[in-house]
């Protein structure tokens, strides 16, 4: 079994190789082949009439570049018509009623929405355990030393989305990243994962967690699929008042640009304390082999980056206490059954309805932003926010990307951190400072460690510099074969 790009897919289509309809329907199968439980829903019919719309496009000229290319979405983003949980009970019945425009652009240059992808519950979660719908397998879990016969959890909150790819079910996926749920995923299931900057996607229709810090983006093998899908998501919209407006852009127009002269800077705070050994071997290993490119390495420092944690775990629940407030039994999805007054019925609606860690943040936002602890809290939270992106921007002035690990430690077993909060939200140490800082940042497949498990390479660029970013990470791919690796539970199909 080879993995197979977007890239490869796009030019099968051209030539007439194959149609969208035999890519799409054999997709599916694989889908229905695989105990991974990457997926909500599948939407057979609705995906193979895109694919048949798509092969019409096709053969009246348009020439789309991902026309007719199936791909799996998050079930954070609404599609007209179809069920949308965000992998929470509370929505488990909830068809939305329009499309996010992120789908909707997609859609609108023929990519094909397959499915929707499991997810932790509203998005909180590094494992994928919250997901009302139960665990994600990580594809990568059978050969790995010590675990055989255990089960690896596949990162989260986008766990489905990264195990559909990994385990070839879907040739890319979205993801949503509000402090590492794009990035700490692929790095688990070996894949390309970028952060975009702040404002490139629109957030309308996708179910909000952390209004300022979520951001949709690709999960994709390589770096040039993440281009390509990534192409065909941002945009500005209207609907959205944080969307940016700035001119379009190819990201793949400078994937092959030459790395002579690139200034890489390594914070000393990201190879600290905390990280795995052997990853830090891995990572540098990975980093040295951008100067056989023409890059330079330096280290450099974000001496507030051990403020990133607390300050992103007040303003993310914050943000979700205020936005989770609508679902009141009311207006979406489930309401409980019994009640004996209005109150009641909200009490007993969101009691049932949300699951434990939803809870948590709840009640921690709702009291940071309580009246008395607002000062304390929130705002001063705010403040440290302002500290970490100075802090980049002193960075930027010595060097053009940011490297490390994404992760500080590789997959672990399902249950053995879901009983201890903390050492969950640690996996998130890395990735956390470029959400509250609006960078664009992504993770990459950098090497395995002596157990046979996948690795992250962590990227940041300054705001706005995704091309650049996907330059750096194409580049390292046309030298490395890490991202090419097939995960051992992957599903083969007819290619
Ligand atoms: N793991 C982090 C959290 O639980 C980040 C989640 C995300 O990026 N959606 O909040």
């Amino acid at each position: 079994m080879t993995i197979t790009t977007l890239a490869t897919l796009a030019a099968d289509l051209d030539s007439g190789k194959r149609s969208s309809v035999e890519i799409t329907q054999d997709y599916l199968n694989r889908i229905k082949h695989s105990d991974h439980n990457a997926f909500i829903s599948v939407n057979e019919e609705l995906a193979l009439t895109q694919a048949k719309s798509a092969d019409e496009k096709r053969a009246n000229g348009d020439s789309s570049p991902l026309l007719g290319v199936p791909v799996a979405q998050k079930d954070i983003f609404c599609i007209d018509g179809t069920q949308t949980t965000c992998g929470s009970k509370i929505l488990e019945n909830f068809v939305a009623p329009y499309t996010a425009t992120v789908v909707g652009n997609m859609q609108s240059q023929g990519v094909i929405s397959m499915g929707k992808t499991n997810m932790d519950e509203f998005a909180m979660g590094s494992s994928n355990e919250t997901s009302y719908f139960g665990g994600v397998n990580n594809p990568w879990r059978s050969t790995a030393k010590g675990y055989e016969n255990k089960n690896l959890v596949p990162g989260g909150s986008s766990g489905g989305s990264a195990a559909a790819v990994s385990a070839l079910l879907a040739p890319a996926a979205t993801g949503t990243d509000t402090g590492g749920s794009i990035r700490q995923p692929a790095a688990f299931c070996n894949l390309t994962g970028i952060k975009p900057s702040y404002g490139r996607c629109s957030r309308y229709g996708m179910i909000a967690f952390a209004s300022s810090l979520d951001q949709a983006g690709p999960m994709t093998h390589t770096a040039e699929d993440a281009a390509l899908l990534l192409n065909t998501m941002v945009g500005f919209d209207a609907k959205d008042s944080t969307s940016l407006n700035v001119p379009a852009e190819d990201f793949t127009a400078s994937l092959n640009d030459s790395l002579e002269g690139l200034r890489i800077g390594l914070p000393k705070e990201f190879f600290g304390e905390g990280l795995d050994s052997e990853m830090a071997t891995i990572i540098e290993t990975a980093v040295k082999q951008f100067e056989s490119l023409g890059a330079t390495i330096k280290e450099v420092s974000l001496p507030n980056s051990h403020l990133a944690l607390p300050s992103y775990y007040v303003i993310a629940p914050a943000e979700a206490s205020s936005n989770l407030s609508r679902f009141d039994g009311v207006r979406y999805g489930f309401r409980a059954e019994e009640y004996s007054d209005l109150d009641d019925m909200y009490t007993k609606t969101r009691s049932e309805g949300f699951g434990d860690e939803v809870k948590r943040r709840i009640m921690i936002g709702a009291y940071a932003l309580s009246s008395g602890y607002y000062d304390a809290y929130y705002s001063q939270a705010q403040k440290l926010r302002r500290l970490i992106s100075n802090d980049f921007t002193c960075a930027f002035t010595e060097c053009d990307v940011i490297m490390g690990p994404t992760t500080p430690s590789p997959a672990f077993e399902a249950g053995s951190r879901s009983d201890d909060p903390v050492s969950m939200y640690l996996n998130d140490i890395y990735t956390i400072p470029a959400n509250l800082a609006g960078l664009p940042a992504g993770s990459i497949p950098a090497g395995f460690t002596s157990n046979g498990l996948p690795t992250g390479l962590h990227l940041i660029t300054p705001y706005l510099q995704e091309a650049k970013m996907l330059n750096i990470a194409h580049k390292f791919q046309q030298t490395t074969d890490w991202h090419t690796r097939v995960a051992p539970t992957a599903i083969g199909g007819s290619q």
